[in-house]
């Protein structure tokens, strides 16, 4: 049977190093999806200085959240490009719940929330080791992948750098952000799936343990069998 995977809407949840945006990349390329980084976004605006970049460069350093209303805007001029209109990835947003409501009063129709869980102590293992070639924005991992020659890159020789929002400390921030702000999204999304209402996403949560192919997998599990029942009825 062939599967069409057309116009879906998925949002991804996770702690800051969850896989987050490792997996929507691939999971955008398998669905042929438009991947909405805000993360990527925003640091994009910083690299080029633009004035969205510059009033959100310190924010995004001290590993805070960035204003609803700044956030709501950018992603809903974004999901309004047509590049968007066969159906897209959020990753990164909705952070808060202003930003969920937001998407609702837009009438944004969400098909799927999925939320990766890692654990903290994992996650600061995880993004604290991370190392980055800020020209090529090629990753590598102190631990896990690390570059051939100590702390340079693997191509050119250049130093590594490490995100300033990837120090230990402020991940402990970002992850306290996260269980503070993020996480009542997560009661949220299950109450409304649960409500049994004809808008409400579907609401999964997988584990992000393991590796980038075996988390792939749990996510294509959830989706694929909801495209096959989507075409069944
Ligand atoms: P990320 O790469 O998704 O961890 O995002 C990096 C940083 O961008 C976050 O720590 C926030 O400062 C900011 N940011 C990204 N998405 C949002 C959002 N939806 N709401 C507020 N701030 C955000």
């Amino acid at each position: 049977m062939k599967l069409e995977y057309e116009d879906m809407q998925i949002i991804l949840l996770g702690s800051p190093g969850a896989g987050k945006g490792t997996q929507a990349r691939i999971l955008c390329d398998h669905y042929h999806l438009m991947q909405i980084s805000t993360g990527d976004m925003l640091r994009a605006a910083v690299a080029a200085h633009t004035p969205l970049g510059e009033s959100v460069k310190k924010i995004i350093e001290e590993g805070k959240l960035v204003p609803d209303d700044v956030m709501i805007e950018l992603v809903k001029h974004r999901i309004a490009e047509s590049d968007c209109q066969r159906g897209f990835l959020l990753d990164g947003f909705p952070r808060t719940l202003v930003q969920v409501n937001a998407l609702r009063d837009a009438g944004i129709k969400i098909d799927h929330v999925i939320n990766i869980h890692v654990d903290d102590n994992e996650i600061v293992k995880r993004i604290s080791g991370r190392l980055i070639h800020p020209a090529s924005g090629r990753v590598y991992h102190q631990y896990y992948q690390p570059p051939q020659k100590a702390n340079r890159d693997d191509e050119t020789g250049d130093p590594l750098i490490q995100r300033p929002d990837d120090e230990e400390a402020t991940v402990r921030k970002r992850l306290g952000i996260h269980h503070a702000q993020t996480e009542p999204l997560l009661k949220y999304y299950k109450q409304w799936a649960k409500s049994g209402s004809p808008d409400a996403p579907q609401f999964n949560e997988i584990s992000g343990v393991g590796s980038v192919e075996e988390v792939q997998a749990r996510l294509r599990a959830i989706l694929d069998t909801q495209m096959m029942k989507e075409i069944c009825y």
